[in-house]
């Protein structure tokens, strides 16, 4: 064991994962490769768990924040005004396609979460939520409560009243001799069964586009759609949890919901808002927001650099059109891959724009096999690249390359995925 394992052992949670027999020092990085502390170099599929969506080194991002530094303030606090808080804020209320938006910074994910469910459930004067099966949230009381997943829950005490509904189990013994269009069809008898039946008093859906941590899992395009025309008769709110499916990744749409062809009441986002820079949030219609009690500041939320950042991130992302490349190399990743179907201890491959995922199974039960995807991960490594793992029993490798990556760098991936599963 490295001198740091032993240290990073002793005073970090044995719960905290980390990747790798023995795990990796990451010290440098430029566009989608970094090296480690050996001076090994990889090509980086993972990206910061999806975060780094314009890859490592970027000059833009570098200046922004430099910028922001050099005039002494890091920090102020949001008591004070804050140009980069408000330009952000204009840029992302407007992007969101929410009428009358309003923003409220976080510094994370699950932060940016918990907030949409305050704001939905104190809106609605209920404690009833709904979410989707598999669907991951964050780590605090109020979003492990909608984590779809047993799993993933630290605590089975809950501050909501949940209702799961069907999204991305298409593939389940009760659906799968269903057509696309007849799923639908079931998955929104079954959330009018919920409404009329046992949860009358509904606050809002919380859902993922597409299911990040349950590897890169899909609701069909539109069901989020269909939901929501029954959500609207009932006055329930759409959150949609853009944390991993923001800023163009799904290649099709700017945020995921886009595929679904509706627009929500509330998104939440983060990771890749600030290009590694921490920063998150929620963008919500106007009189949602304003209509909670106080909640005074989220003491780092806003905060100069992390919003400097995030300016220079999104007009990056849409300077370069990187919708755009998310698309063609997503679409060029997964043509190639689509050949790993045939192989018996793949069970599925899938993906949309720069998300994508390969399923593993044991080639004889057909059950799901996280040892097969520890391998496989041990084994990208060993050929220069680096993937991450999902699924419920963690037995997908997933991929969430910079939005940025070259044609080069996305057949390099693909190839040594090919090689390597
Ligand atoms: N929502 C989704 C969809 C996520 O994938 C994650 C993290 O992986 C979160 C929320 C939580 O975000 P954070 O880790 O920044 O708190």
């Amino acid at each position: 064991m490295s001198e740091l394992l032993s240290r990073h052992r002793a005073v970090l949670p044995s719960w905290m994962p980390l990747y790798y027999e023995s795990p990796l020092e990451i010290t440098g990085g430029k566009g989608s490769r970094v090296t480690d502390a050996d001076g090994r170099s990889y090509l980086d599929f993972f990206t910061g768990i999806a975060t780094n969506i314009l890859g490592y080194g970027v000059d833009e991002v570098r200046e922004a924040v430099q910028a922001q530094v050099a005039t002494g303030v890091a920090h102020t606090s949001t008591l004070y005004l804050i140009r980069h808080q408000v330009e952000l804020a204009e840029q992302i209320a407007e992007l969101s396609g929410i009428p009358d938006a309003k923003v409220f910074f976080t510094n994370s994910g699950t932060e940016a979460n918990e907030t949409a469910l305050l704001l939905a459930t104190y809106a609605r004067g209920s404690d009833e939520v709904l979410a989707l099966r598999g669907g991951y949230h964050g780590r605090s009381f109020g979003t492990v409560a909608v984590t779809g997943n047993s799993a993933w829950k630290n605590s089975s005490l809950s501050p909501l009243n949940v209702h799961y509904l069907h999204g991305t189990d298409h593939a389940a013994p009760a659906f799968r001799h269903m057509t696309e269009r007849e799923y639908i069809d079931a998955c929104v008898a079954d959330l009018c069964d919920v409404l009329d039946t046992t949860a009358p008093n509904v606050a809002c859906l919380i859902a993922e586009p597409v299911q990040g941590v349950n590897g890169f899992a899909m609701p069909p395009d539109g069901l989020l759609g269909a939901y929501k025309e029954i959500l609207d008769e009932h006055g329930i709110l759409m959150i949609s949890d853009e944390v991993q499916t923001g800023w163009g990744r799904t290649g099709t749409s700017f945020f995921g919901i886009g595929n679904h062809g509706v627009t929500p009441e509330a998104m939440t986002f983060a990771k890749g808002l600030g290009n590694g820079f921490t920063i998150g949030g929620v963008v919500a219609r106007g009189d949602l927001m304003d209509a909670l009690p106080a909640m005074g500041v989220a003491t780092f939320g806003g905060n100069p650099v992390s919003t400097a950042a995030a300016r220079a991130t999104l007009r990056y992302v849409l300077d370069h059109d990187l919708q755009s490349n998310a698309l063609r190399q997503g679409s060029t990743i997964l043509d190639g891959l689509l050949a790993l179907r045939e192989l018996p201890a793949v069970k599925d491959v899938r993906g949309k724009g720069l998300m994508f995922a390969v399923e593993m199974a044991d080639p004889v039960t057909g059950a799901p096999s996280p040892a097969l995807a520890g391998q496989a991960l041990e084994a990208a490594r060993e050929r220069g690249l680096l993937v991450g793992k999902g699924g419920i029993k963690g037995n997908v490798l997933r991929m969430a390359p910079a939005m940025t990556l070259s044609d080069a760098d996305a057949a390099e991936g693909r190839d040594l995925l090919l090689e390597t599963v």
